[in-house]
């Protein structure tokens, strides 16, 4: 009896270690539900230091959370003291309405984004005329956001989370960049996408560089998880994509993905997708298209807003 005590203490000490990163949904739609809109954050395995990965939904999710046990804190506590800072992909509404919302009630953290991003923040957001200028930059700033731009492919840490992020460009129509961000905690990462079109749609080999830099850490199994969008089912024609990923594109970007990670390796590798359109029936019909063209065994998640994923 004592020995197998031991023996399943042992186990379970070992399933705990395996585990590097938590992520907490805050919004996981692509449009409509402006209180569940793009907004993932992602500590070190229960350390409750996050970054937020986008910020479309913010205090609706946080509620959320509380709601279902995810925290066990306050609202106020999560987002002043848990949100360490935020990286926003691109300067979309869907993906940072809540940040602007919520930043008189905020705490002093830094913003990360590419420079592109940076200046949509501080020209039409953070600008004055629109709202207080919360950030250290641009027309009569306040201070309490410090935008820190990120150089693509040089790898910066987030201050206050134990987490590293490293940036790459994505093409989201013609001209209107986005952006991902490569978070590492030791040696293991999760690969977060913001919107994105396919490169064949685009006319742009953004995601080719970015999977071929990721290639090796698939091989080495040390990418835990890809966030990725799919906005539409496969029926949206493709000159009405928007810069947006469809089942079918998704599956040609991972086919080209397997090509440099060997396909072997993408078996059972976890993709969590995001950016749904939820009108009218697309949520079922996009899971069901995906499972059913799924050559590589990929491994589909669908996050709930609110609920805690650990990988
Ligand atoms: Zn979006
Ligand atoms: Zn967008």
């Amino acid at each position: 009896m004592k020995k197998f005590l031991f023996a399943s203490s042992v186990l379970l000490n070992l399933a705990a270690a395996a585990q590097t990163f938590d992520i907490v949904p805050l919004g996981v739609y692509g449009g409509e539900r402006e209180d569940n809109l793009s907004s993932y954050l992602i500590s070190q395995y229960q350390k409750n230091e996050f970054l937020a990965l986008d910020a479309g939904t913010i205090n609706a999710g946080i509620r959320k959370a509380i709601a279902l046990k995810t925290f066990d804190v306050e609202e106020e506590k999560v987002l002043r003291d848990y949100i360490k800072g935020y990286f926003i992909s691109h300067g979309h509404l869907d993906h940072l309405s809540g940040l602007v919302i919520n930043s008189p009630a905020d705490s002093k953290k830094n913003i990360y984004a590419i420079p592109f991003v940076q200046d949509i923040l501080v020209n039409y957001y953070f600008s004055k005329d629109t709202w207080v200028n919360f950030t250290d930059k641009g027309n009569n700033p306040i201070g309490k956001y410090q935008l820190i731009p990120l150089q693509l492919g040089a790898e910066h840490q987030v201050t206050g989370t134990g987490l590293s992020i490293k940036a790459f460009e994505l093409s989201h129509t013609k001209d209107y960049k986005s952006s991902a961000v490569l978070v590492g905690s030791h040696d293991d990462y999760i690969l977060y996408l913001g919107d994105t079109g396919a490169d064949r749609i685009e006319n742009s080999k953004n995601l080719e560089i970015l999977w071929k830099s990721i290639a090796p850490l698939i091989k080495n199994k040390q990418l835990k998880a890809i966030m990725i969008e799919v906005s539409f089912p496969n029926s949206q024609p493709e000159n009405l994509l928007f810069g947006h990923l469809t089942p079918n594109l998704l599956q040609e970007e991972f086919i080209k993905l397997s090509a440099f990670a060997g396909q072997e390796n993408l078996k059972g590798l976890k993709i969590i997708i995001t950016h749904i359109k939820p009108s009218g029936k697309n949520p079922e019909i996009i899971k069901q298209e995906l499972q059913q063209n799924n050559p590589l065994q990929l491994q589909y998640i669908y996050p709930v807003q609110g609920s805690l994923l650990s990988f």
